[in-house]
């Protein structure tokens, strides 16, 4: 493990939260600061002494002045290095972020049927040798790396338990805390993707002026993170897809969960990709222009764009069943801000101006209610491994 790590946790209990007030919110002035915190100057200035002498918080430049001499502004210093992994069905990314999670190196790749959970480590730790090459850092500079992945899982153990549709065998009961920790020498905190995204756009983007944000992914599966009056909405085994299968149709399609109805079996990637298979079948000629067995879902995006006739309509379908899904979870919860992100989300337009304005039409107080969408967010595709260094910052923090 890095010593570099200590340098954070060794400082008091104040000066976390005055770094957590400027990594959120910096550069401030010490007037700044004085007024979120309600603090004495002299106070204040006993607090951050300790966090300035060792560098955690530097003078950056002088602030605006309302007559007389110029405030010097602080901000944190952004020559430490996180890393943030995001490990997913489709793919895998891995950034280096500094402390104000801006993103100074990244690389992902697909996973396909090879990726075990010791080859997707072992690729994980060769892109993080090759980033620290490239970038010229010192090892001794990076102080953790924060970890995203598939639920269910047991964050104690730091296991992912037994997680449906990976395209790989292996990954049931995989301690993959304990792999990465060896593999990168570093200390890892997880949690999963869709806690981590919730977590970056509600500290540092699309939902940072409010306290009720709800994130959706969109990937193999449906993935829901929650942030309800500030705090993270926890389920047991840290499950991210409990909206994913909550009943749509009571009497309808049989879900790899076992039930019958869910969202998932109507609105997900897997959903319309075998949904569109099956009735291409009975069409007359392909309109896709490649084989069938080989038709994923960014064609079948591409071709609803371009009016494809069965691609539009089971785009549009598969949209108003999560939008009528949404509009329930709405009603629930009452979020200020709804993220719709993941590679479905991003592929198509079309899915998610009609998943979003079917929400808004079915949710019952739609007339008095005032609710933003994004898609994507402020992170898109990074929101993950980008989160999962906001937690790991955090939890480091606290
Ligand atoms: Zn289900």
């Amino acid at each position: 493990m890095t010593e570099v790590i200590e340098e954070f946790r060794n400082i008091s209990i104040d000066a976390k939260k005055i770094l957590g007030i400027v990594q959120k919110n910096g550069p401030l002035t010490k007037a700044q600061i004085l007024n979120i915190t309600n603090l004495k100057l002299t106070t204040l200035n006993r607090i951050i002494k300790p966090i300035i002498d060792n560098k955690l918080i530097i003078e950056v430049s002088i602030g605006e002045s309302t007559g007389g001499r110029k405030p010097s502004l602080y901000d944190v210093n952004n020559n430490y290095v996180f890393i943030g992994i995001d490990i997913s069905r489709i793919y895998t990314q891995v950034v280096f972020t500094d402390l104000k999670l801006n993103v100074i190196y990244k690389e992902r790749f697909n996973m396909d049927s090879s990726y075990s959970p010791e080859k997707t480590v072992n690729k994980i730790k060769q892109i993080c040798i090759d980033g620290i090459k490239k970038l010229k850092l010192k090892k001794a500079n990076i102080v953790l790396a924060g970890l995203g992945t598939v639920g269910p899982m047991d964050l104690e153990k730091g296991l992912i338990k037994n997680p449906i549709n990976f395209m790989s065998s292996g990954w049931e009961n995989v301690a993959i805390k304990e792999m990465l920790q060896e593999a990168l020498e570093l200390e890892i905190y997880m949690d999963n993707g869709a806690n981590s995204a919730v977590t970056a756009e509600y500290l540092f983007g699309s939902g940072k002026a409010f306290k009720n944000i709800a994130y959706f992914n969109f990937g193999r599966g449906i993935r829901t993170g929650v942030i309800s009056n500030g705090n993270i909405i926890r389920v047991i085994n840290d499950t991210e897809d409990a909206f994913a299968h909550m009943t749509i149709d009571f009497d309808g399609e049989k879900c790899s969960c076992g039930n019958y109805g869910c969202v998932e079996c109507y609105s997900s990637i897997m959903a319309i990709t075998k949904k569109f298979k099956e009735e291409i079948k009975n069409l007359k000629k392909n309109t896709i222009g490649k084989p069938i067995e080989d038709i994923n879902y960014v064609d079948i995006c591409l071709a609803a764009e371009k009016g494809d006739e069965l691609a539009y309509k089971i785009i549009l379908e598969a949209a108003k069943v999560f939008g009528t899904a949404l509009a329930n979870f709405i009603n629930l919860l009452n979020p200020e801000v709804v993220v719709l992100s993941g590679p479905l989300m991003m592929v198509s337009n079309l899915f998610y101006n009609v998943s979003y304005k079917t929400a808004k039409e079915r949710c019952y107080f739609s007339n008095h209610a005032n609710i933003f969408f994004y898609k994507g967010g402020y992170f898109k595709e990074n929101a993950i491994s980008v989160g999962a260094v906001a937690i790991a910052i955090e939890k480091l923090i606290l």
